[in-house]
C-alpha cells in the first residue's frame, strides 16, 4: 500500500524588492495559530487555540512592519507552534509541548516517534529550508527574530517590555541595548524574560551563529502590541534602533 503523501506547511515568504544594506532576514516563527485539519485540533478548546501557547499574538504585524520598515526580507510561520515549534530542534520535547503554561495540550500527549517525525517533515524542515534559501540569496547579513511574550504568566505579572535576547554571539544585542534611549517610550532588557539557558536560541544558533551572521531574537510583551497601530509604533521605535545598531555593526561585503 502506498501511503498518501504527507501534507506540507512551508513559511510565509516575503522578500524586500531592494535590498537594504546589510540585508536583514526577519524570522517570526511563532507567527499563526493555526490548525491545519490535517492534524485536527490537538483536543483543544477555540479559547485555548486563541491564547498565546498557541501563537505569538502581534509578532507578526510587528514582523511585517518591520519588513517594510527595513526592506528587509520576512519568514513567517503558517501553523501553531503547538504542532511543531520552529524554535526547537527536534529532539527537543518542547517542540511539540503536551503542557504550555496552564494549559495541557492532549493532542501532544505521548506523542509517537513517526507523529514526530511527520511534523518535522511537513513543517520544521520547510520552514528551515525557507530561511537558508532566503539567507543564501542574500549572502550576508543580519538576522533578527521576532516573538511576543504574555503580561502575566503563572500568575505572575512581568514588568518587562522588550526582551533583547542572544545566544553566544552578542554583537546586535550588545549595540542596541548599549544606545536604547533612556526616554524611548519603551524599556529594553537583556535576554528578558528567557535567555539561552531556556532553549529560545534555536533559530539564532542554527541560522545566525552557525552561518556568521550577526543576529539577535526580540520578545514584545503582547499587551503592548495588541492593534495595529501599537505593532506599527513598536516596530517603528525598534527599526530606528536596528538601523542605528547596523552603522556601527560592520558586517560585509567590503572587508
Ligand atoms: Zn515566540
Amino acid at each position: 500500500m502506498i501511503s498518501p503523501t504527507p501534507p506540507v506547511f512551508p513559511p510565509a515568504i516575503t522578500q524586500g524588492a531592494a535590498s537594504a544594506d546589510p540585508a536583514i532576514v526577519l524570522v517570526c516563527e511563532h507567527a499563526s495559530n493555526a490548525l491545519p485539519d490535517a492534524f485536527g485540533t490537538l483536543g483543544l478548546s477555540e479559547t485555548e487555540r486563541q491564547a498565546h501557547v498557541a501563537w505569538d499574538p502581534g509578532a507578526l504585524g510587528v514582523a511585517q512592519a518591520l519588513q517594510r520598515l527595513l526592506r528587509g526580507d520576512l519568514v513567517a510561520g503558517t501553523v501553531s507552534r503547538l504542532l511543531y515549534d520552529c524554535n526547537r530542534p527536534p529532539e527537543a520535547e518542547s517542540a511539540y509541548p503536551d503542557r504550555s503554561e496552564v494549559f495541557d495540550i492532549p493532542g501532544n500527549r505521548d506523542l509517537s516517534a513517526e507523529a514526530k517525525a511527520a511534523r518535522v517533515a511537513a513543517i520544521y524542515q520547510p520552514f528551515g529550508n525557507a530561511v537558508d534559501r532566503v539567507m543564501k540569496v542574500r549572502g550576508q547579513g543580519v538576522l533578527v527574530t521576532v516573538h511576543s511574550f504574555t503580561p502575566v504568566y503563572h500568575g505572575q505579572p512581568r514588568s518587562f517590555e522588550i526582551g533583547v535576547l542572544h545566544d553566544d554571539d552578542s554583537r546586535l544585542a550588545d549595540l542596541m541595548l548599549q544606545d536604547w534611549p533612556a526616554d524611548a517610550p519603551l524599556r529594553a532588557e537583556r535576554n528578558v524574560p528567557y535567555g539561552p539557558e531556556d532553549g529560545v536560541t534555536h533559530t539564532l544558533r542554527k541560522h545566525g551563529i552557525a552561518k556568521g551572521w550577526p543576529n539577535v531574537m526580540l520578545e514584545i510583551r503582547n499587551d503592548l502590541i495588541a492593534t495595529q497601530a501599537q505593532q506599527q509604533a513598536v516596530a517603528r521605535l525598534i527599526a530606528d534602533r536596528l538601523r542605528a545598531a547596523l552603522l556601527q555593526l560592520k558586517v560585509n561585503s567590503d572587508d
